[in-house]
């Protein structure tokens, strides 16, 4: 027998009609590509939603039917977001950075029906528009002579419209990860997955928002639903500062100007944003809250934000995990810690967030489960209610029997249960039959003042199967040196992980999300030998 507690659909809908009857007048700023600032708020961005439904069905899409989004961070994609869900659709977030062929795989794999863009990606839409045969419609969120502009497009609704109802397994959002091998691969997001997620990132040991937060995310939108943060913002109804461009500049100014609180971004930004304040001679803004994910926080960003006051949280996520996994934050013996001993806490992956499960197993026998003992690392697995379970149009599940997803990251799991991320499985170096993390010795150096990123990959080798090269992009005028930078390592990871070589580089090739594309590396220097390789 079931119990008597009203039934209450898990659709995303619920979100926005809450933001605005409960913090209807928070605003929601944004700052355009075009320098201009608008100003709305969580009762209009429903407002815009209930239209924007509306005007789809109009063009006659259905519930299940697919809508593009090619965009930055601004409100009227955040009206998307939830007038696409609305009707029942699914907003396909594109990341506009994907190569031409990625482009044209995705959308048709989608099935999208309708593209929504940002004026500024025209380019891509003049590029790919033969190559969509399913696209019907092409509408601009900026105004133009020859576009359809998405203000004139709702603006001829009235808005008089109830959201589509449904089930709550019924997909609200597609990403698709590139991943390292093959086509990109779509995770359909759930209303009831969305949900859950959004509520478990309310929580103080993730993104604490409360209604007094002010947040800044610099994640785009179209990189893993921006963390879910939209979702959790109007859940709590906080201020939103979204700024069209990625101009550190800009980000400062804002962050300053509106009061901003909280922001995110993956290292790049973050670090993009330190060198914008030490060529300027100012400091950080001061923010209460610093959320760096995506890639690995090298220790040096940790330090620097902490020494300025900010609370820093490392996340590790995956889209297929909607994405947040782990968040570290600080820990119940935090004021008893050391700053290094701090710095040393949150370099490390944080803590799994209610509804995610972790373990890891054996790099060699999936089989056999690893203990949770701060040293033996393993391929790291996950299972909750936002993890994918099948891929977009697969035929088989990407989970074990029992429900695992295998993330294809390398990790150790503490006691405590903060995961420690050690590499990918793919760019683990194995060395005389033992383990090197790539990813440890890139952060080691990056430490380097000369060093201004670094990446590591495993060369063949006659002895020891492969042994590590580190590359290196010089920061701009300093003197680099091999030797100063393997001495410099030298203190910091065991002897024998020590690369064979270190060789400098004017820059090292990034994917769509600006993570260090180890894939790239390895087939520019495809023809790289080792000295006694030869
Ligand atoms: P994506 O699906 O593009 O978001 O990429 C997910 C992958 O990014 C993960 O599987 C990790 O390899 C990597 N990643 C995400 N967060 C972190 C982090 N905090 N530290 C290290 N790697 C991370």
């Amino acid at each position: 027998m079931l119990g008597a507690m009203q039934d209450w659909t898990m659709r995303v809908t619920h979100v926005v009609d809450h933001a605005a009857r409960e913090a209807g007048s928070r605003e929601i700023v944004t700052h355009w590509a075009d320098g201009s600032e608008t100003r709305t708020n969580w009762a209009g961005i429903r407002r815009d939603a209930l239209k924007m439904a509306q005007a789809l069905e109009r063009l006659g899409l259905k519930p299940g039917d697919k809508v593009a989004s090619i965009a930055m961070n601004h409100s009227r994609h955040l009206v998307s977001w939830f007038g696409v869900a609305g009707m029942g659709g699914v907003l396909h977030t594109v990341n506009p950075r994907l190569f031409e062929d990625q482009l044209e795989y995705i959308v048709n794999h989608a099935e999208d029906r309708v593209v929504i863009y940002d004026a500024m990606f025209q380019p891509i839409i003049d590029l790919m528009k033969d190559r969509w045969p399913n696209v019907e419609h092409y509408i601009c969120f900026d105004s133009g002579e020859h576009v359809t502009s998405f203000e004139d497009w709702i603006g001829a609704e009235d808005g008089d419209y109830r959201w589509v109802e449904g089930d709550e397994r019924d997909p609200c959002m597609i990403c698709y990860t590139s991943g390292t091998t093959g086509n990109p691969k779509g995770v359909q997001y759930e209303h009831r997955s969305t949900m859950l997620h959004a509520m478990a990132g309310l929580q103080p040991a993730a993104f604490a928002f409360s209604a007094a937060s002010v947040m800044l995310p610099v994640v785009p939108m179209f990189h893993a639903a921006s963390w879910g943060l939209p979702y959790a913002g109007a859940m709590a109804g906080i201020k939103f500062v979204f700024c069209a461009v990625n101009d550190p500049a800009v980000l400062h100014e804002m962050m300053i100007k509106e009061g901003v609180t909280d922001s995110a971004g993956v290292p790049t930004v973050w670090l993009a944003h330190f060198q914008y304040c030490d060529a300027e001679g100012i400091d950080l803004p001061p923010l209460k809250v610093a959320t760096i994910g995506g890639s690995a926080a090298p220790k040096s960003m940790i330090e620097r934000l902490m020494k300025s006051g900010i609370r820093v949280q490392h996340a590790w996520g995956m889209t297929e995990t909607s994405p947040i996994g782990t968040v570290g934050g600080p820990t119940h013996d935090w004021e008893q810690m050391s700053f290094e001993e701090k710095v040393a806490k949150i370099q490390m992956q944080g803590r799994p967030i209610f509804g995610v499960e972790l373990r890891t197993v054996d790099l060699d026998d999936f089989t056999k489960v690893l203990p949770r003992d701060g040293k033996t690392s393993g391929a790291l697995q996950i299972r909750g209610p936002w993890v994918v379970k099948r891929y977009f149009k697969a035929e088989e599940d990407a989970v074990t029997e029992d429900g695992w997803f295998d993330t294809g990251d390398v990790g150790i799991l503490h006691s405590d249960g903060t995961l420690q991320l050690t590499d990918r499985t793919k760019d683990v170096i194995k060395s005389g039959g033992e383990w090197i993390s790539s990813v440890e010795l890139e952060n080691a150096a990056v430490g380097h003042p000369a060093v201004a990123e670094a990446a590591c990959i495993g060369m063949a080798h006659p002895k020891w199967d492969e042994r590590p090269v580190l590359f290196v992009v010089p920061k701009p005028g300093a003197e680099c040196e091999a030797q100063s930078i393997i001495a410099f390592l030298s203190d910091k990871v065991a002897k024998w992980w020590l690369p064979d070589a270190v060789e400098f580089v004017d820059d090292i090739p990034h994917t769509a999300t600006g993570k260090i594309s180890k894939k790239d590396l390895r087939a520019r220097f495809a023809d790289y030998r080792l000295p006694e390789a030869e």
